[in-house]
């Protein structure tokens, strides 16, 4: 990508419009908002940044309070910009906006990425969309709203930099974040720790209800939409589960089901040292990373499972 050409398109241009993918993780809100931020502060322009949704936690970041949920028609942008997103299902109706834009980017960090927009900038040693863009942004124009936004995404992409993708970069980034004044307990205790009562509850079922396979290499749990709709909650609500799940003692994948409608489901696994889950992934239609990837998937939770666990064996054998 030519940043330069990108930056004096961004200069220029009368309407930017932002995107993160369907479903949206701690990284797509911050990297999101961070590219939000940053063009407010330097070029004083004000972006329409389009989510699925954003959880009320991520709302006291500047700009979480303007994220557009509806997808209204409306005229071309000239500058589009999709960003922590693999590929172009995983942008959802934003599609139409990128299609039709007069420059469409793509900023991400997924080593599935099919690189679905006129410029793309991948970088898969990123641990985040968000350390991605910091490193991008003109440190001078990081200002404390975009530096929370970008730290936020750090947090959530390594788990609080205990993830394998965590590098000295990754440290050193979140160390310039703090110099600019960001708490980080802060970030980390509200959107990452903190859960609600019932969502303990759901991590406390998951947990009980977990499965040992293939000699206690392979973990799975899943949660579905009765059992969701029992407790009031949704997809988005059962982040921290498969962190608990990878980290049984002996397991090497962890996989939970998640049912986001009758016989779909929202599929998340984690690796510790061997199986490249990003490749399980992408032959069922998602992407991701090589310890950290997901796809949708159809039928009872059974037949997903053994469709997995199948592929998972090839990798251990
Ligand atoms: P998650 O398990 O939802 O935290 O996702 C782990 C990683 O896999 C993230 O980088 C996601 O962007 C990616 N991922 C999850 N679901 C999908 C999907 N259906 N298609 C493509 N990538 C996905
Ligand atoms: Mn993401
Ligand atoms: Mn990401």
């Amino acid at each position: 990508m030519d940043l330069e050409k990108f930056w004096e398109n961004i200069e220029k241009a009368e309407s930017i419009g932002i995107t993160g993918h369907v479903n949206p993780d701690g990284d797509c809100i911050g990297s999101c908002l961070a590219m939000y931020n940053y063009i407010l502060n330097k070029y004083n322009k004000k972006a329409e940044l389009f989510l699925e949704t954003i959880p009320a936690k991520f709302r006291f970041i500047n700009g979480g309070e303007d994220v557009i949920t509806d997808y209204p028609d409306r005229n071309t942008f000239d500058v589009f910009i999709a960003i922590d997103s693999g590929d172009l299902d995983r942008i959802g109706i934003a599609e139409k906006y990128l299609n039709a834009a007069k420059h469409s980017y793509c900023f991400d960090h997924h080593g599935t990425n099919t690189g679905y927009a006129q410029e793309n900038l991948i970088d898969p040693g990123a641990a985040a969309a968000a350390e991605l863009l910091a490193l991008l942004f003109d440190e001078e124009y990081i200002d404390l709203n975009t530096a929370k936004a970008l730290y936020l995404g750090i947090v959530h992409d390594t788990g609080v930099f205990k993830h394998s993708n965590t590098t000295r970069k990754t440290m050193e980034t979140a160390g310039m974040l703090l110099e600019k004044g960001v708490i980080s307990s802060e970030i980390i205790d509200k959107t990452f720790y903190e859960k609600t009562y019932i969502q303990n509850q759901v991590l406390g079922r998951c947990l009980m209800e977990s499965i040992l396979l293939m000699d206690g290499k392979v973990i799975v749990s899943y949660v579905s939409a009765e059992v969701q709709k029992l407790y009031g909650i949704s997809t988005t609500d059962m982040s921290g589960i498969i962190d608990q799940l990878r980290i049984t003692k002996g397991v090497e994948v962890a996989i939970l089901l998640k049912e986001s409608k009758k016989r779909e489901w929202f599929v998340s696994m984690r690796s510790n040292e061997i199986v490249d889950v990003s490749r399980i992934s992408v032959m069922f239609g998602g992407g991701g990373h090589i310890r950290a990837a997901g796809c949708t998937m159809y039928g009872s939770a059974h037949d997903c499972i053994n469709s997995l666990t199948k592929e998972i064996e090839k990798q251990l054998i």
